[in-house]
């Protein structure tokens, strides 16, 4: 057993139905970010292993995967999702202990991917291409196809959200797939092919190949025999994969970061907002790529929306991923170092803290913990207010009316998701077309996941659709048929 945590051994890949070592018999060692110390032992997967598992995908889809009708497609992610769901607390627990979040946040996850599945299974047999009204004498029509073998470079932040509206729209459309989890955090990825086995889903429908980015990821980007890679990740990382497909010529679907605002006017009923506007900003421990790690304020409401959200932050609960508190600690050693190298620029810049919640003094000596940070009255062009932190750091940022609100809002490189507190309705509408980004929430804030929503980023936040039926189109390619008959 590689894991003690786990009830299986973490350190295999499981490549065409078969789980064994990696090529080099390598490990890399799980942290347990609570804690700052060993979890366990996961795969270091090689080119050796991306290369079996992209063959394996092929044999799949060309073989008993391929062949089987949408509807008994849908059928098997529907016992998956079954499973997902009898499994629910295990998985909690995996990944509540993997990435430090707390447990009522990562059983939310492992709904979600159930939710994932059950909407993707349901889907499977109801993808339809169009008939063409063209030339007399033809009849024309489209059909969507599946790409072949997909690959998925996933990141740690919410592993099993992730696999769901990747994997799971991917194997809906008959897609066979290499799945690459983030090296800091695997063991859901693991736990999903297990579920998957027991679902019926055939050998080499879903390969996963734990390792390093640089080795694994890389490697996988790169392949000859990929036909379409959905990255999620950094903007750095992500550039790189896209040009490795480039020279595939392969398409790429890039969910990358954020740097999402939630706009309040004055005449918001705050009273509803208030716990969108920080629980956006501190949920997984602000390491989410739609945080809303802006808040702009209309400068009359300027005073109460501080005090109240600063009221929030000094009652929040820091502990363990087990003690199932309001925040856990952030993933590693390196995030720890990045977060706390912005906190040092807010005091650096006398930049005003309005809150802090307090860290207390029974927390693990190792954990990798920070403190949930609330700064005022940022300027907008500050870093703190123009770079992704991905930790618990929020900065308020006051406006004067609706055209410098919006001004700021798309003044960063990025455009994930904004949301826009306001009883005015043609503001409303205005602001959710001015606002440029793939989602806009207006009276809420990401609407509960919404596996059902289109979700994806314009500029540096990445480009490409996932969720939604919009999916199932990005994991298809569309084939045009023209029938000469008279
Ligand atoms: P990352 O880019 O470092 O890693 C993401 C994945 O890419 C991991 O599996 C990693 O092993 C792999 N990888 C690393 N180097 C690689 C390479 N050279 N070639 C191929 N693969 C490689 O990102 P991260 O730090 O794990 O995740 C945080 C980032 O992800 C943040 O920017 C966040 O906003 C973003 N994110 C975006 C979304 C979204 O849907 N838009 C969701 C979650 C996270």
């Amino acid at each position: 057993m590689s894991c003690a945590a786990a009830a299986f051994d973490t350190s295999l890949v499981f490549v065409g139905g078969h789980w064994r070592r990696a090529a080099g018999g390598g490990t890399l060692p799980l942290m347990d970010p609570s804690e700052g110390a060993p979890l366990g032992e996961i795969a270091r997967g090689q080119a050796a292993d991306i290369d079996e598992a992209v063959r394996a995908a092929r044999t799949a889809q060309d073989g008993p995967w391929g062949a089987l009708a949408a509807a008994e497609r849908g059928r098997v992610l529907a016992k998956m999702s079954a499973l997902v769901l009898e499994e629910a607390d295990e998985l909690a627990r995996l990944e509540a202990l993997d990435v430090g979040k707390p447990l009522k946040q990562a059983r939310a996850d492992a709904l979600a991917l159930a939710r994932y599945l059950e909407f993707y299974g349901g889907a499977a047999d109801k993808v339809m291409g169009r008939t063409i009204p063209f030339a007399n004498g033809y009849t024309a029509f489209t059909l969507r196809e599946p790409h072949g073998v997909t690959a998925h470079i996933v990141p740690w932040n919410y592993p099993m959200q992730i696999i769901g509206r990747s994997v799971g729209a991917a194997l809906a459309m008959g897609n066979a797939c290499v799945l690459k989890p983030a090296e800091e955090a695997c063991l859901t990825a693991l736990a999903f092919a297990r579920i998957a086995e027991r679902a019926g889903l055939p050998p080499g429908a879903l390969n996963v190949v734990p390792g390093l980015g640089e080795e694994a990821g890389a490697a996988l980007s790169a392949h000859a025999g990929i036909d379409h890679i959905s990255f999620t990740g950094s903007v750095a990382v992500g550039a790189l994969v896209q040009a490795a497909a480039a020279k595939n010529a392969v398409p790429v679907t890039l969910e990358l970061g954020g740097k999402s605002p939630q706009l309040v006017f004055a005449d918001a009923d705050l009273d509803a907002a208030l716990p969108f506007l920080v629980n956006a900003g501190i949920q997984n421990a602000g390491q989410t790529c739609s945080a809303a790690s802006r808040i702009l304020v209309e400068r009359a409401v300027l005073g109460e929306v501080v005090a109240r959200m600063a009221e929030r932050y000094r009652a929040l609960r820091v502990g363990r991923a087990l003690d199932d508190l309001d925040v856990g600690p952030v993933i590693s050693q390196r995030q720890h170092e990045i977060v706390s190298g912005y906190l040092g620029l807010v005091d650096a810049s006398g930049l005003e803290v309005a809150a802090r919640a307090a860290l207390p003094p029974t927390l693990p000596r190792g954990g990798w913990y920070v403190a949930p940070t609330l700064v005022a009255d940022v300027n907008p062009g500050h870093r703190i207010a123009q770079e992704e932190i991905f930790g618990p750091v929020q900065a308020v940022i006051a406006f004067d009316g609706e055209a410098e609100a919006l001004d700021i809002a798309n003044g960063t490189p990025y455009g994930l998701v904004a949301g826009v507190w306001t009883r005015d309705g043609a503001r409303q509408l205005r602001l959710a077309r001015k606002l440029r980004c793939g989602q806009v929430f207006v009276n809420n804030y990401g609407a509960g996941g919404g596996v059902e929503l289109p979700f994806g980023g314009v500029k540096h936040s990445g480009h490409g659709r996932e969720k939604g039926f919009e999916a199932l189109y990005g994991f298809s390619s569309l084939k045009t048929i023209a029938i000469k008959h008279d």
